[in-house]
C-alpha cells in the first residue's frame, strides 16, 4: 500500500537516517520540514521533502494534511500499565504526610498491587489494559515498553507477560514487554529473600524464555527493595536467557544501581532521582541510557532527575511516563514533557527528543522509530494549529494531539480518560 502525505505545514524530527541517540548540546537542535510531503510503503517512510519537489506517483494515495503539522509518535520506554487496581486510598495516606516507603510497609505499594493482580483474571487484566493503551495512543504514544512484576510468583507473571503478548498481538502500535519479577520482595518470602531470586532465576526465566514472553530484563535496585548484588546475580541470569537489562535504579537513595546497571550492559538505568558525579561519570563510560521519569517526582514529591547535569556531561538523555498506579497515574507523555521543561529545565527541544529519538535508543527501536526519517516506521502525530513545539509543554494538562497515525494509517482511540 503506498501512500503520500502532502501539504503539511511543518514535519519536526527529520533526522536523516539511521540516526542514533542524541547526546548532551545535540538535543537542543530538532530539524523540520515546512511546507513538506512523507511517503510512505507499507507503513515505512520512503521519502520526505518540500512540496516544491513533489511529484505524485502512480498507484499511490494521497491525503492533504493541508494546515496541519507533524511530530513523531511518542515513544515510551518505561511503563507498568498491566494492573489490576488504582491505589487511590494510598494517594490519600500519602496526602496525610506518610512517605511512599512508609506506604509499602504498611502493606500497601507494590505488594498491594500484587495481591490485587493474582486475583484478577487474564481476560479482566486484558481489557483494562486495552483501554489504558488506547488513552495512551489518544495522546500520542506509538511504542511503549511493558513490564511485568505486579505478579511476583511464577504463574501470575506469566499471566501478566501473556497479557503483554496479547496486546503486541492486538495492537498496531509497537510493545516491548520487560519481566520484572524482581520488582518486591513478596510477602511470603520476606524472612528467605534468596529462595525468591533462586525461584526467579530456575524457575520463571526458563518458563519466559520457553514461551518467549519477554525482550528485557529488570530489576528494581534501591533500598529496601534489590540490592546491587543481588541484581547481578538476577542480571546475569537475564543475560543467559538472551534478555538485555533495562532496570529500576537510584529512585530512594545512592544504591549503586546504576554501576551494576552498566556493568552488565543495561540498554537503560532509570529513574536516577538520586544520581551524583560517581554515577554520571560511570555513564560516560558506557552506552547505556539514563531515562528519567519527572511523572513519579511529581507524584511522589521526590527530587527530579538532574537532567541538566547529565547533558551538561554529553550524555543522551531519555524521559518515560513509568505510568503505574502507585507512583506515576498519569499516561500521558505530553504531561511527561511539560514536567521535563518547568521542573527539570530542559528546554523544550531537548525534552522532545527525550521522548522520541532518545527514547527509542533506551528501547534498541533507533533504526525503526523516535524521528520522521527514511526507512523507519510511519508513525507521527497530527497537530493543529500554529506549528511549534514549544506550544506543547506549554499548554500543559490538555490533548494536543488531533490524531495519531501508526503505520501510516489513522488510530482513533477515546478522548474519555476511564483508567
Ligand atoms: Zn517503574
Amino acid at each position: 500500500m503506498n501512500l503520500v502525505f502532502t501539504d503539511i505545514a511543518r514535519m519536526y524530527g527529520t533526522h536523516p537516517t539511521g540516526h542514533h541517540a542524541l547526546k548532551g548540546a545535540q538535543m537542543a537542535e530538532v530539524p523540520f520540514i515546512d511546507h513538506a510531503f512523507l511517503r510512505c510503503s507499507n507503513g515505512i517512510i520512503t521519502e520526505t521533502g518540500i512540496m516544491e519537489q513533489f511529484s505524485p506517483e502512480v498507484q499511490e494515495s494521497r491525503v492533504s494534511l493541508e494546515g496541519k503539522w507533524l511530530i513523531p509518535g511518542l515513544v515510551d520506554s518505561h511503563t507498568h500499565l498491566v494492573f489490576a487496581a488504582a491505589r487511590e486510598e494510598e494517594f490519600r495516606m500519602r496526602i496525610k504526610g506518610k512517605s511512599y516507603e512508609e506506604v509499602a510497609a504498611a502493606g500497601g505499594g507494590i505488594l498491594n498491587s500484587a495481591m490485587k493482580l493474582r486475583q484478577t483474571s487474564e481476560e479482566q487484566l486484558f481489557e483494562d489494559a486495552c483501554v489504558r493503551l488506547q488513552i495512551m495512543m489518544a495522546h500520542g504514544t506509538s511504542t511503549v515498553e511493558i513490564k511485568s512484576g505486579y505478579g511476583l510468583d511464577t504463574a501470575s507473571e506469566l499471566k501478566m507477560l501473556r497479557v503483554i503478548k496479547k496486546l503486541k498481538e492486538s495492537f498496531p502500535i509497537q510493545i516491548k514487554a520487560t519481566f520484572l519479577g524482581a520488582h518486591a520482595i513478596p510477602a511470603e518470602y520476606k524472612t528467605n529473600r534468596t529462595a525468591y531470586i533462586r525461584l526467579i532465576v530456575e524457575e520463571m526465566l526458563p518458563a519466559i524464555h520457553q514461551e518467549g514472553l519477554a525482550d528485557f530484563i529488570d530489576v528494581f535496585c534501591d533500598r529496601g527493595f534489590f540490592t546491587p548484588e543481588e541484581t547481578a546475580t538476577l542480571l546475569e541470569a537475564g543475560l543467559r536467557y538472551g534478555l538485555r537489562p533495562k532496570i529500576h535504579a537510584n529512585e530512594l537513595g545512592l544504591t549503586g544501581g546504576v554501576q551494576v546497571g552498566v556493568k552488565y550492559g543495561a540498554l537503560s538505568v532509570d529513574h536516577l532521582e538520586h544520581c551524583g558525579p560517581e554515577e554520571v561519570e560511570c555513564l560516560r563510560h558506557s552506552n547505556t541510557i539514563p531515562v528519567g521519569l519527572p511523572g513519579t517526582s511529581y507524584f511522589l514529591g521526590l527530587p527530579y532527575t538532574p537532567a541538566r547535569a547529565l547533558m551538561d556531561a554529553g550524555l543522551p538523555v531519555a524521559l518515560a511516563s513509568d505510568f503505574n498506579p502507585g507512583s506515576s497515574p498519569g499516561p500521558s507523555l505530553q504531561m511527561t514533557w511539560s514536567l521535563a521543561c518547568t521542573q527539570m529545565k530542559m528546554l523544550p527541544e531537548e525534552a522532545f527528543h527525550a521522548i522520541t529519538l532518545n527514547a527509542a535508543a533506551a528501547l534498541d527501536l533507533c533504526a525503526d522509530c523516535g524521528s520522521l526519517s527514511v526507512g523507519k516506521r510511519a508513525d507521527f502525530c497530527v497537530m493543529e494549529g500554529k506549528p511549534s513545539l514549544a506550544l506543547i509543554p506549554y499548554h500543559f494538562g490538555i490533548n494536543h494531539v488531533a490524531q495519531l497515525y501508526v503505520m501510516g494509517r489513522p488510530c482513533s482511540g477515546p478522548q474519555a480518560s476511564s483508567l
